[in-house]
């Protein structure tokens, strides 16, 4: 980890270290956020009389659990599910379901914390937490991802509900998926509960805009740390790591402002256009073939393929990573600052490894962290979950309206904090130092428990 921490913080988190022992991705995203906590201690040294820190770190409940399902020849799989019910001072727990198979118990753990800030500075009444498992879709039919969705729901309906715990979608979880798990939460429960999952079929209770939300809402973000410096997206050369939902529709919006995006990737390459990317054969592959994204170039016979590598090294203006933890390093930073970046915003989870954040702002470029830059998502969930409650459906356009308003206040209370507590600019400190505020106000408020 980069920066040290204040003493009493530092004895927090060595105790976080010896109760969570493996666990690298939960003990990277506490370090960020207890770095930035020092001064909020001394503006109120009640939250440490209170141990409120050493609450938030505890998840409130975690549930692990087996998931056997049969492949399409009959052969059986054992897999594993996370559910981590983080913090629910603020509202029902609320995060996504990933499927991959590098989850394990500290993957979850670290989105489930993440979650509860970035949840609460949506403004929304939403906890935070998250779930997911080993389970590799990567290759597997339609049927089996069925199969596996229903024995995972099988055990996790019981633990779930529109005012217990809300999962949604994240890596390997989509549309598709959350429609399996839906049906059997129905059917077991013998319940239409549209509020229990997000992310559902705009036909059965889906808000319009929730897919587009994660990748539209970066982008609005980017733009208002543009705005705070009286410049915009527009004309502006970017490069987008990844080419899941988040990348889409970060590359779609982009493109809306005016920005030129050049590039892509997939765990296995990255595809260069310097036309810009084309949109409509990016969802072609990706949302209807479901296939590779090499196969851009027969598309696009100009397009470049690169096998491996870092997309970082490619020349850009603004950097938007939307793949995954920890794919954005030092040297991928001090590439990206060397050639001429100015703003960096997180599409993904903690793409930014800590060395990676550090020369960010020593570089002093805009750096906009997944808690602030991708809650656009969880946020169109929350309107989700709105919709569910009144029975209502909203248009694309009021849906959007309403997503851009949040990220336009999410910037402006993480400027102000940053602002408030010396660091202007800061919007890592601002994200967590906001988030953490109205956590712990709810939680002082009721007590110990
Ligand atoms: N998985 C998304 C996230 O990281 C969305 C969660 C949700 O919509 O509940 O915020």
């Amino acid at each position: 980890m980069t920066a040290r921490l204040d003493e009493k913080l530092e004895l927090i988190y060595q105790d976080v270290l010896h109760r969570n022992p493996g666990e690298n991705e939960f003990h990277q995203a506490v370090h960020e956020v207890l770095e930035t906590l020092g001064p909020v201690l001394v503006k109120y040294p009640e939250f440490a009389e209170k141990k409120i820190i050493q609450r938030i770190c505890e998840p409130e409940r975690q549930i692990i659990f087996r998931v056997p399902w049969q492949d399409d020849k009959g052969e059986i799989h054992i897999n594993r599910a996370f559910r981590v019910e983080f913090n629910s001072a603020l509202g029902p727990y609320k995060g996504g379901m990933r499927f991959h198979p590098s989850v394990y118990l500290g993957i979850i753990k670290f989105l489930g914390f993440e979650q509860i800030f970035k949840n609460a500075l949506t403004g929304l009444p939403i906890g935070g937490g998250k779930g997911g498992s080993d389970f590799d879709p990567k290759g597997r039919s339609d049927d089996e991802i069925m199969r596996f969705c229903q024995s995972l729901m099988t055990e996790l309906y019981r633990h779930i509900g529109e005012y217990t715990d809300v999962p949604a979608g994240d890596i390997g979880v989509g549309g598709r998926e959350i429609g399996y798990m839906f049906g059997q939460y129905k059917r077991i429960t013998n319940r239409y509960e549209s509020g229990v999952l997000t992310g559902k079929g705009l036909d059965w209770g889906g808000s319009r805009a929730r897919t587009e939300a994660t990748g539209y809402g970066t982008v609005f973000f980017t733009h208002e740390m543009l705005k705070a410096r009286g410049d915009s997206m527009e004309g502006k050369k970017v490069v987008v790591s990844g080419s899941g939902n988040v990348a889409i529709y970060a590359i779609a919006k982009a493109h809306e402002l005016g920005a030129k995006v050049i590039a892509c990737s997939d765990s296995s390459g990255i595809i260069v256009d310097e036309k810009g990317l084309d949109l409509a054969a990016l969802k072609q592959i990706k949302e209807v073939d479901r296939r590779r994204l090499s196969a851009y170039t027969e598309f696009h016979k100009d397009a470049k393929y690169v096998k491996g590598g870092s997309i970082w090294s490619i020349p850009c203006d603004i950097a938007l990573p939307c793949a995954t933890q920890n794919e954005l390093n030092a040297n991928d930073a001090k590439t990206l600052v060397e050639n001429g970046c100015i703003a960096v915003a997180e599409g993904a989870n903690m793409p930014t490894t800590p060395e990676g954040i550090a020369i960010f702002q020593q570089a002093k470029i805009m750096y906009g962290p997944g808690k602030a830059a991708n809650a656009g998502g969880v946020a169109t969930s929350a309107l989700e979950m709105q919709q569910n409650a009144s029975r209502d459906s909203w248009s694309f356009d009021y849906t959007q309206k309403r997503l851009e308003d949040i990220m336009i206040d999410i910037h402006k209370s993480c400027y102000e904090t940053s602002a408030e507590f010396g660091s202007e600019g800061n919007y890592v400190l601002g994200a967590n130092v906001t988030g953490f505020i109205k956590v712990a106000r709810a939680m002082q408020s009721m007590g110990v428990i």
